[in-house]
Formats: C-alpha cells, structure tokens, sequence
C-alpha cells in the first residue's frame, strides 16, 4: 500500500479494528461510550498482538475506561504550557518558549491518535480551534531575525502532500536567519510509507539550511523492516533522524524494554535525543510514572550497561521550557580527598578537586 492508501484505510471503527484484534469487554465499552479521536493506519494496526491487551502498540492505539481519571493532570492544559497568553502577539502556528527557537505547528492530522499525547484534550477531542496557517507562520517568522531554528510540528508535518512540504522547506529557507529546520514526525514508526520517492526528492540535495527529524518510538516491537528502511532513505536524502521517546507506565518503563528500545533504536540507525516525562495533560494519569522512574532507567538500564550513543536525555516539557531530569546517582559527595564518584557496577573513584 502506499501512504495515500494507508491513509484512506485509516482504522477509526471498532469493525475495522476487529479485523486486527480480538477486543476485550472494557475496551468495547470504551469505544462505545467515549466521545475521544482515535484511529491507526492499518500498518501500524497490524502490529498490534490479537489477543493481548496489554500489547505495547495497543495501548497506544485504542481508548481506555482509565481515560476518564484525572487525578494529576491540569484543565486546558496546552493553554497553560504554550504559554498563549503572553504579551507577544504570535500565530496560532507559533509556540515559543526559547529566543532563539520555535515550534511551528503546521497540521492537526497525525498517521495515530496516541492515548498519552498531551495535546489530546484540547486539540484532538477538544474544541480549541486553532488557526495553523502555513503563510502567517511564514510570515511571522520573517520579521523575527533572531529565530534561528524552526521545529516543524503539528499534528504530524508529514502528512502534509508534497507540494506543500516543498513550499514550506523553500519558504523557510529563503529566511537568511533560519539556520536550521526540524520536524517532529511519528511517519517513520507508524506510516514508513510516507517516506518514499517523491518525499525524497522534497527532502534530497544539499542546502545551506540542514534538515533534522525527531520521531516517536515508544517501544521495540514499533520497529520493524519497514521503519529501518524508512530511515536509511531519510538519511540518504541528509536528514539526520533522533528519536523522542515518552516513558509510559506498563510500556516501556521496565529495564529489559527500556534496554531493548534503546539498542534497537541505534540499530536502526536512530539516535535517542529526548526522553520525556508524561506531560501534566488529563487523562493520561494511567501511564505516569513517578518522576524518579526515567532516571531509575537511565541509570539502571543504559549508562556503563551500553553505549552512551544508545542515551537519550531525560527531560520534562513545561510552560517553562523542557527541564532535564537526568539521574546524579554518581556523585557521593565531596571532601577534602575530592569528588567522590560511582559507577553503574557500584565501583568508587575519586576526582580531585580544583579551586575556582
Ligand atoms: C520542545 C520545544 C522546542 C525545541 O526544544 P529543543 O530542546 O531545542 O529540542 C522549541 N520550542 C518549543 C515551544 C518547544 O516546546
Ligand atoms: S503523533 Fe504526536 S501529536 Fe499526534 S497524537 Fe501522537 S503524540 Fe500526539
């Protein structure tokens, strides 16, 4: 099938999904009585396992009763974190939380509908209509010198037709001040169709201005033949590809997966980049874990146990900006002697230490 295809056999029913899998009782009456958006591309659907439901891909995929608990996340959560009511007049397109970068967001549409995204409430099911106008984004872009890095977001920019993904990469590459261009896309682990001649062509060739991409890849099963494939021809048109896992309580939050996820990610030539804690937004109180849990992994299932290639760094994204919540389980202490160090085998060390 091609992407188009893949697209138009999107699977939103519970009739399609039984092709796929055998449901349980609590997921029927989740799809029933819940007024949520959901939906797969059947490629990402066929690597569900049928008759487990506590499958990794099918927890991202189809609706929970558990949804409708909110114990720790915040109403109109996307208002608060993108920070819209500030004194800087932007676009609907442009969140900014840093000077000299932005995330544009150019789409709604995504090739799946995660149940932990964070942009769920009030984008997906919600009623916030946001006005995510390519020109006006273009627009004001122009005028602010000091961007010099745009994150292309959305939704998924992916999903964008060719035509407009080559006008917007021209577009942003005629602003002189525009030194880098990122997308954030989930099209390589749940739609490695997209990826195909005509996307190459758009992507392909040297330029000034770099192209980066950031996927999202939760869990080793997502990644297939397909995806592998996928990236090596994002690569071969130059673009260089990371990785921007979430930790998801039951996913991917025990140190085999999180190893596996990690060694396999490198594997498929994917760097791991972020690492994020579940995001305040209601409705995903299911999949947090304590905070303390990423570093527990980071400490336990990756440094000194693999390459330090294989380590994403483990952040949370705030109103505020992401905050790093790596683990400093290395430091014992100071004294007289110096820096006192561990290591992932429980061995000590020392580092002197110098006068400021
Ligand atoms: C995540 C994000 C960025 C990019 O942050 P990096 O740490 O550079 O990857 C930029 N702007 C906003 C609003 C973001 O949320
Ligand atoms: S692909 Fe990203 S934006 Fe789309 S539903 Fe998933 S997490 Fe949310």
């Amino acid at each position: 099938m091609t992407w188009q295809e893949q697209l138009k056999a999107f699977v939103r029913t519970t009739e399609q999904l039984e092709t796929f899998i055998n449901l349980t009782a609590e997921e029927r009456l989740a799809l029933e009585n819940q007024q949520t958006k959901w939906g797969t591309t059947p490629y990402f659907a066929s690597l569900m396992e049928r008759d487990n439901p506590n499958c990794p891909i099918r927890r991202q995929v189809v609706p929970s009763l558990q949804e409708q608990h909110n114990q720790f996340g915040r109403e109109n959560y996307l208002l608060w974190k993108e920070n819209r009511e500030t004194d800087e007049v932007r676009p609907d397109s442009i969140a900014r939380q840093y000077r000299d970068r932005v995330a544009f967001t150019v789409t709604q549409g995504c090739g799946i509908y995660c149940r932990h995204c964070f942009r769920k409430e009030l984008v997906i099911d919600g009623d916030l209509q946001l006005d995510f106008n390519v020109d006006e984004g273009l627009a004001w872009l122009a005028e602010h010198a000091e961007v010099r890095d745009v994150l292309v977001t959305g939704g998924d920019p992916f999903l964008l037709a060719d035509e407009q993904l080559d006008y917007l990469i021209r577009k942003l590459r005629e602003l002189p001040h525009v030194e880098m261009i990122r997308f954030g896309s989930r099209t390589p682990i749940v739609l490695p169709q997209r990826i195909d001649a005509g996307l190459k062509k758009v992507l392909g060739g040297y330029h000034r201005t770099p192209l980066w991409l950031n996927t999202q890849c939760n869990h080793p099963n997502e990644l297939t033949d397909a995806s592998a494939r996928a990236v090596l021809e994002l690569l071969s048109c130059g673009v260089n590809v990371g990785n921007q896992a979430v930790l998801l309580k039951g996913i991917n939050d025990d140190v085999t997966t999180f190893r596996a996820l990690h060694q396999k990610l490198l594997q498929q030539r994917i760097r791991p980049y972020y690492l994020f804690y579940c995001e305040a937004a209601p409705g995903i109180d299911h999949f947090r874990t304590p905070v303390e849990r990423g570093a527990e992994l980071i400490r336990d299932a990756l440094r000194g146990h693999t390459t330090g290639l294989a380590q994403p760094l483990y952040v949370v994204a705030t109103n505020i900006g992401k905050i790093p919540l790596m683990p400093d389980y290395y430091q014992l202490g100071s004294d007289e002697a110096g820096h006192r160090l561990r290591n992932h085998r429980g061995q000590t060390t020392c580092l002197p230490r110098i006068p400021a």
